[in-house]
């Protein structure tokens, strides 16, 4: 496709200014000489550039997107409405709290729905994603261990299943990552818990259901060993869509948590966000918070937490965000939470029954919100890969899954249909993959050689993430 640069022609305009009949006054010396090449386009161009860029983009409004861990899920268009009014589009962050009532409304309220979707008894919203929530949480465990004067707790232990940025918060925060192997059944080998935990841990960063999908059953049994140890178990509740209104990782014993507004909770991503990743945490931590706490039971007022943080983030966070999540959890309401996670795990496990039979699954149990195909044998020998089956989708119109991820499985597809996804869907979806694998069976060469039909083929993934060529090459 053509870049903005490639449309249009010099001296082209969306709007035509009438000549100018007065006194240029401005005197010439502090401004550049040569106009800057900035591309000159008619307003039809302008539209139409941005059409084609549209067309170009694969979200949830066009087809399935199963992207496990990271919960493409259905944005509703009512929270587009709410987060537009101009009470909320408005405001300043800077304006005194009298006068943003309202805001402060939103944010208590949201706070109080988030306490009890997880058990926790506050929440900051200042995080502006996971990671960043994950990095303000471990601050906090990190805060009360230096306030007991407790400064031998160096480790955070991370099961090898944890995403990524797990082990990237741990560091960030200058801890030493202790990484914990799973057991064969892709949950938390207790007695190799057992083993790493000692006077020298700071805390447990866990995810639970995990990446695999899988349900930590001695999660009672692992927060306890690692609390008797004298760390914090920190909960990665990124996607909670496996256990939202059913269960709580307060009630787990876990002791801080974050959650990704942007997954769990409806609002868009993809593309730089904006995202949202508020942390809540039980009673005791409370006081480290960063930002600012609303409180008040009748006019509300934004106050400082007695040991806080400071700030991880200018003001409220990203607010808009949480006017679409609150928005979100008011139309669900108590009643209609649990239907989330019971229809997100049903989903799951209905496609993961139907394709078993032909793609090998990562282990043989049923799942929560999101299920792992290992393509590993194939591959090995030969035959087609996680990326091949990947790309192959792409030409019949639907987003591939999470691709070599959780890293314990060599191969990963790992699936999250979401719970917005109607049978018929799933339907067509289980009839593409299966046609797909008997293609990779009769003519696996061609399996390999797709995209067909996709704008872009197999880019250097690499060369694209390291080196991006973003500016235009006059
Ligand atoms: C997405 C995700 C994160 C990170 O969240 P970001 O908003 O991308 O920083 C952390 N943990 C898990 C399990 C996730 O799925």
């Amino acid at each position: 496709m053509k870049t903005v640069f490639e449309w249009g022609a010099p001296g082209r305009r969306c709007t035509i200014l009438p000549a100018l009949d007065v006194e240029e006054v401005l005197p010439k010396a502090p401004f550049r000489e040569t106009a800057p090449r900035l591309p000159e386009l008619s307003e039809t161009e302008v539209s139409r550039h941005y059409t084609e860029l549209a067309e170009q983009v694969f979200g949830v409004n066009d087809g399935f997107y199963p992207l496990g861990s990271c919960t493409m899920k259905y944005n509703p268009s009512v929270n587009e409405e709410m987060c537009s009014l101009p009470g909320f589009t408005g405001v300043h962050p800077l304006q005194e709290d009298a006068t943003v009532q309202g805001c402060l409304r939103v944010l208590k309220t949201a706070e109080e729905y988030l306490c009890a979707v997880t058990g926790m008894d506050a929440v900051t919203f200042q995080p502006a994603a996971g990671a960043h929530g994950e990095f303000t949480g471990l601050l906090l465990i990190k805060a009360y261990h230096t306030e007991r004067k407790d400064t031998k707790r160096t480790k955070v232990i991370v099961p090898d299943s944890a995403h990524g940025t797990n082990p990237a918060t741990a560091t960030m925060c200058g801890y030493e990552v202790i990484n914990l192997p799973s057991g064969a059944d892709g949950l938390v080998d207790l007695a190799a818990l057992k083993a790493a935990v000692g006077e020298d841990t700071a805390g447990l960063m866990l995810t639970n259901p995990n990446t695999c999908g899988l349900f930590e059953k001695d999660i009672l049994e692992i927060t306890k060993i690692v609390h008797e140890a004298g760390g914090l178990v920190y909960y990665d509740g990124a996607n909670l869509n496996g256990i939202i209104g059913v269960a709580r990782p307060g009630d787990m014993g876990f002791d801080c948590v974050h959650m990704n507004l942007h997954k769990t909770f409806s609002t868009p991503h993809g593309g730089g966000g904006p995202g949202s990743g508020p942390v809540g945490c039980k009673a005791f931590l409370a006081k480290y918070l960063p930002g600012h706490a609303v409180s008040g039971d009748g006019e509300l007022r934004r106050t400082r937490a007695e040991m806080s943080l400071g700030d991880m983030r200018a003001f409220d966070g990203n607010f808009l965000v949480v006017v679409r999540a609150l928005t979100y959890l008011l139309m669900l309401g108590r009643e209609g939470l649990p239907e989330i996670s019971k229809n997100a795990v049903l989903n799951a496990n209905y496609m993961m029954e139907q394709l078993k039979d032909v793609y090998p699954m990562a282990f043989d149990k049923n799942v929560y919100h999101e299920f792992v195909i290992t393509m590993e044998k194939s591959a090995k020998n030969g035959g087609v890969s996680a990326m091949d089956i990947a790309k192959t989708l792409l030409d019949h119109g639907m987003h591939p899954p999470t691709m070599y991820f959780p890293l314990i499985v060599h191969e990963a597809l790992m699936v999250e249909p979401t719970e917005t996804e109607s049978r018929e869907t799933l339907d067509a979806v289980i009839r593409v993959m299966k046609e797909i694998h008997e293609e990779a069976v009769r003519d696996p060469e061609s399996i390999k050689a797709s995209p067909k039909r996709a704008p872009i083929g197999r880019p250097d993934e690499v060369e694209a993430a390291r080196n991006p060529v973003i500016r235009y090459r006059f």
